[in-house]
Formats: structure tokens, sequence, C-alpha cells
């Protein structure tokens, strides 16, 4: 081989390993993907595994964005300030969504004994979660706060919702999480993915098997760092946790939580985190916030009707679980 030769055939040596590499890092990055973002006031995290990866994540950050513009009560542009904006005064045309979501809360209403109640938004303003600072609130401005929460004024009608008396406005931070996890579920089983696992401010979605077949999810600490115990699961589920430690104020050493108890108007305090294991995003969302503020043993027996399984800390940081929970968790 001539000197010529010799390095042509080296270029052409050295283009093919190139090629090689950068098939190969296609290759991989399209097995599996990793995107992480804000949306809907928390952070979600998506990791998906099977053939194009890439465009799943994709078409789940994309639809993840579109249901905030519909949902976040406190962008002017979407349907929930509309409707919150009109309270009192005409009905809001909305899309097939919104009429979905306020349905499903509104029946989850009754379904709870009142505990969870959308039209909580009020009572949230009062004590300072919906911007501005943290107080306690007199009693009296507690109770006509609460004449604002009667959830027979949210009326829903065909593709319009109506707040009968201004000063309503409905807040959907107890379930909108969850729908949006059965949104990306749809996604998921349209696609070609083989697992994902969907972390949205700690309401998750399983989907698929992983590398070992089981999923191990870390359940919180709910009084310190780190996790006080992994819980293990199989196949689709969504997990949804609520707890006291996350957005709170400490005034005179009493804690001031967001989850608020309906009937009385004050921040539920009868546990400290409660998490609900089921077969749908929405319910494990609108069950762990109710039962949070239902207490251990009211909702260790309500679980069994929906059909959710649960696990939670009381108090005492007592551990309280359903047979199930109780065994697929392991303690920390
Ligand atoms: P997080 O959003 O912190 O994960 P949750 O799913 O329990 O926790 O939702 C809490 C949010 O739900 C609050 O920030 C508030 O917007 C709303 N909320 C508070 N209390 C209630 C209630 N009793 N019923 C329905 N929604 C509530
Ligand atoms: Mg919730």
């Amino acid at each position: 081989m001539s000197k010529n030769k010799l390095v042509i055939f080296l270029i052409l040596l050295a283009l093919i390993a190139i090629a090689v590499v950068v098939i190969k890092s296609v290759y991989f990055s399209s097995d599996h993907d990793e995107q992480q973002f804000y949306s809907m006031d928390t952070i979600i995290d998506i990791k998906v595994w099977g053939e194009n990866s890439k465009s799943v994540t994709q078409s789940i950050i994309q639809e993840v964005n579109r249901l905030s513009t519909i949902f976040d009560d406190y962008s002017q542009s979407s349907e929930v300030y509309k409707i919150n904006s009109h309270a009192g005064v005409d009905p809001v045309i909305v899309s097939q969504e919104t009429s979905e979501i306020f349905q499903i809360a509104k029946s989850y209403y009754y379904k709870t004994n009142g505990a969870f109640n959308v039209m909580i938004s009020p009572i949230a303003r009062l004590w300072g979660f919906k911007g501005g600072e943290f107080r306690v609130p007199t009693e009296e401005k507690i109770n006509e706060a609460l004449e604002l929460t009667d959830i027979s004024d949210l009326e829903i009608s065909g593709d319009t919702v109506f707040l009968k008396k201004k000063g309503e406005a409905v807040d959907l931070g107890g379930i909108a999480k969850g729908y949006a996890l059965d949104k990306i579920y749809e996604i998921l089983k349209m696609s070609k993915a083989k697992s994902a696992l969907i972390n949205f401010g700690g309401s998750v979605l399983t989907y698929g098997t992983p590398d070992g077949g089981v999923w191990k999810i870390g359940v919180k600490n709910p009084r310190g760092e780190g996790v006080s115990g992994i819980l293990k699961i199989t196949g689709d589920k969504f997990i949804s946790t609520s707890g006291d430690y996350e957005r709170f104020f400490i005034q005179d050493g009493t804690r001031y939580c967001h989850i608020f108890d309906p009937s009385t108007g004050l921040p539920a305090k009868k546990i400290v985190s409660v998490t609900v294991v089921g077969d749908k995003g929405y319910l494990t969302d609108i069950l762990s916030t109710a039962f949070f503020v239902l207490g251990k043993e009211n909702s260790i027996k309500l679980s069994e009707n929906m059909g959710v399984e649960i696990l939670g800390f009381d108090n005492e940081l007592e551990f309280f679980a359903t047979k199930w929970s109780s065994e697929n968790f392991e303690k920390r």
C-alpha cells in the first residue's frame, strides 16, 4: 500500500468507527429517555424505557403543559381561573376535560363524606396558602369563608361550570396531578414503551415491568431525611401521598399544613402522612387528600370500599396499613 492509500484507508477506518459510535448512541438514547421539568406548580420526573422513548417523553411533556393551561387557577387564561372570576355572575363554557374533572371531584365530595372538597379555595386563601402571607385567621373569618365552600353551589351542566356565589372558588390541587397521570397512562398504552416511571410531584405512576421485575418506590420520611420505607409494586399502579411536611408553616409551636378539613376550615391534623395505591390516578390523588383529613380508622374502613390500599403514619409516627400494604412495605 502506498503512503497515500494508507492515509485514505486510515481516514475511512476512523469514519466507520465514528459512525458506529453514533449509531450506538442513537440506539441507546431511543431505548431509554429521562426528562425532568416544571409544570402544574411541581417537578415532574419522567423515565421511559422501550422503542421511541424520546418521542414518548415529548408527548407526555406536551400533554402535561396542555392540561396545565386549562387547570391552573393562577393563570388568567385558564378555564379554572375563568370559572372563579365568573363566580356569582354566569356559567362558563369549558372543555370536556374540565367538565369531567369537576364531575369527578364533586362526586367524591359525597363518597368521602365531605372530606374532599374542591371548593376549599376560600379557606386556603384565608390561611395564606394561595399567595400572600401565612396567618392563623380569626374564627369569624373562618366561618365566613366556610359559607363559600358549599358543594351544591358548584353547578356542572353539559359544557358549563357555574359557581353560584361571588367569592366562591375551585382549586384542583388535590386531584389535577392524578388526573394528569391518567392521561399520561393513556399515552404510554398507545406507545411502544415497555416500561415507565413517572413521578408527578409525589404522585407516581409505575408502568410495565422494570429490570428485576419489581418497582421499588420510596415513601418519604414525614419527619426527617430520606425514606421511611420502600413500597414494592408490580405492573401498572398509581401511588399518591399526602402529608403535612411539604407545605406548612409553624406558629407558636403549632404546625399548620395545606390540606384543610372542610368541616372546620382548619388544617387537617389527624395524621402526618398517608399513601394510597390504586388503579386510577385521579382516585389515589383524591383519596390521599381525603384520607389525610379523615385520619387512620376512617381511612382504612373507606379504602376497602374504594378498592385501594393504604399506608401511613399517625401523629405518634406509628405506622398503619391495610394488609396488602404492610406485606409489600419494607421499613427502613
Ligand atoms: P400535594 O398537592 O401537596 O401533593 P394533595 O394531593 O393532598 O397534596 O393536595 C393538596 C392540595 O389540595 C392543596 O394544596 C389544596 O390546593 C387542595 N386541598 C386542600 N384541602 C383540600 C380538601 N379537603 N379537599 C380538596 N382539596 C383540598
Ligand atoms: Mg391529592
